[in-house]
């Protein structure tokens, strides 16, 4: 591990003044930054700890959320409100990690946690451009059996690996930040990149800019909100496939969707095509398929990954199907 100067925030102002004069990073839980540092992917000259800030979970006026981005993941999927107004969001978080993890992890940090390739965490003979930009993808022709079928570039195949960020795109979750320049928010689902020919660059953050919150918008069809992971092993492992969706259903019409798709992408993945199909049809298997056909029309496998198309066509088919028992 490589030297470095660490420091505690006291306040969002403190935090920002701190990290402005050379590489630092926001610590969290470091449930990931810590590994990374240790394989010396990641090499901050200095850690600010904002641990301790926005830890608190406020009802909103207008029956929404506000979620302090300092929150322990095992607190959030805990929190009673979560639980009953948001499933999707409390399943999506309990399908991640391990308990031990999730006591530690924060909000915040489990947005940005960065991708678990195998090679961009290998400093040590993997070409990757992730870690080191124009070196090359060792997962282009090699092991990319859990890479990604949507959005990737020739310059970078990752997935992201949040099981919560996907919960959140689907919610229409939306992301504060304080930054050097003031405040700002947008949908959590615009938060992290397609790789394009920058894969080093996982977000639309600016240097410096450190997530305050999550707000959860009231969404009452919410309500009926799930999340379902496919995965390599029941616990402890990243998703294959996954699908956070709600459904509101009346008088034999979809009148409104949400979908977003974990582990198929550079970023969750929101299908506003699948969406768009299903908006006022009839909650019927056939619709269900049709709308992940369209989403995944543009979907382009790896040598090791076709399975994921029809794995993904599957998950979200009986995701929809088990929503719409739900509602009839
Ligand atoms: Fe690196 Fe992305 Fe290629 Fe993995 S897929 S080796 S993270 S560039």
């Amino acid at each position: 591990m490589t030297p470095f100067r660490y420091s505690r925030a006291t306040d969002v102002a403190d935090a920002i003044r701190q990290s402005g004069d050379c590489n630092t990073r926001y610590l969290g839980g470091g449930t990931n930054l810590v590994d990374l540092m240790r394989e010396t992917v990641e090499r901050p000259e200095a850690l600010v700890d904002v641990s301790g800030l926005s830890r608190d979970i406020e009802e909103l006026p207008d029956g929404g959320l506000l979620i302090g981005a300092g929150v322990r993941n095992t607190a959030l999927a805990e929190h009673r409100s979560v639980r009953t107004r948001y499933p999707a969001l409390s399943r999506a978080i309990l399908a991640g990690a391990s308990a031990q993890i999730r006591n530690m992890a924060t909000v915040g940090g489990n947005l940005l946690q960065r991708t678990r390739c195998a090679y961009f965490y290998d400093d040590d003979g993997s070409r990757c451009n992730k870690r080191l930009p124009g070196q090359g993808c060792d997962a282009l022709e090699g092991f990319n059996r859990n890479h990604a079928i949507l959005g990737a570039s020739p310059s970078c195949v990752a997935v992201h690996p949040s099981d919560m960020a996907v919960a959140l795109a689907a919610l229409d979750g939306v992301v504060h930040l304080h930054g050097a320049r003031g405040e700002r928010s947008f949908p959590v689902a615009d938060l992290h990149r397609l790789p394009g020919d920058r894969p080093d660059v996982d977000t639309l953050l600016e240097p410096g800019e450190l997530i305050t919150a999550i707000e959860l918008p009231p969404l009452p069809f919410a309500a009926r909100s799930t999340y379902r992971k496919v995965r390599d092993r029941s616990s402890y492992a990243f998703a294959l496939v996954s699908v956070a969706a709600l459904l509101d259903v009346e008088d034999g019409r979809i009148r409104d969707v949400r979908i977003a798709l974990g582990g198929v992408a550079h970023k969750p993945w929101r299908a506003f095509k699948a969406e768009e199909v299903l908006r006022g049809g009839p909650p019927r298997a056939a619709a269900f398929t049709a709308a992940a056909d369209a989403e995944l029309a543009d979907a382009k496998p790896l040598a090791g990954n076709g399975f994921k198309i029809e794995l993904a066509r599957r998950t979200i088919a009986a995701v929809l199907g088990e929503l719409a028992g739900e509602t009839a």
